[in-house]
């Protein structure tokens, strides 16, 4: 049980460590190298509508697996951009950003 503890613990100091790097370098300015990027604005290029497959597992009332089910559902590929600015030097950079949106129930 102790193990599973640590195990989860690490996993999450590790995920941490992960967003806030992440976080850290979508912020670095490309010419100050200051971590001062701030978002100004977003604008939408692209929308396409496909399906995804997704695996769904059938329990039964033990919470064992007893069939898993694949199913397509529809989801909306956005591709954006999103525009920065640098809060110390004022310059300005832009990223091209890809999003996924599914459906709330499916
Ligand atoms: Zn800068």
């Amino acid at each position: 049980m102790l193990i599973v503890i640590i195990a989860g613990a690490i996993m999450l100091a590790i995920m941490a460590a992960i967003i806030i790097g992440a976080t850290l370098i979508s912020k670095k300015c490309p010419k100050c190298k200051k971590f001062s990027l701030k978002k100004v604005s977003e604008e939408e290029l692209e929308r396409v509508a496909t399906t995804r497959n997704v695996r769904k597992d059938i329990k039964d009332a033990s919470g064992k697996v007893i069939r898993t089910e694949y199913k397509e559902i529809p989801v909306t590929k956005i591709t954006y951009k999103v525009n920065y600015k640098c809060k110390n030097c004022g310059e300005e950079i832009s990223k091209i950003r890809h999003r996924e949106d599914k459906p709330l129930i499916y």
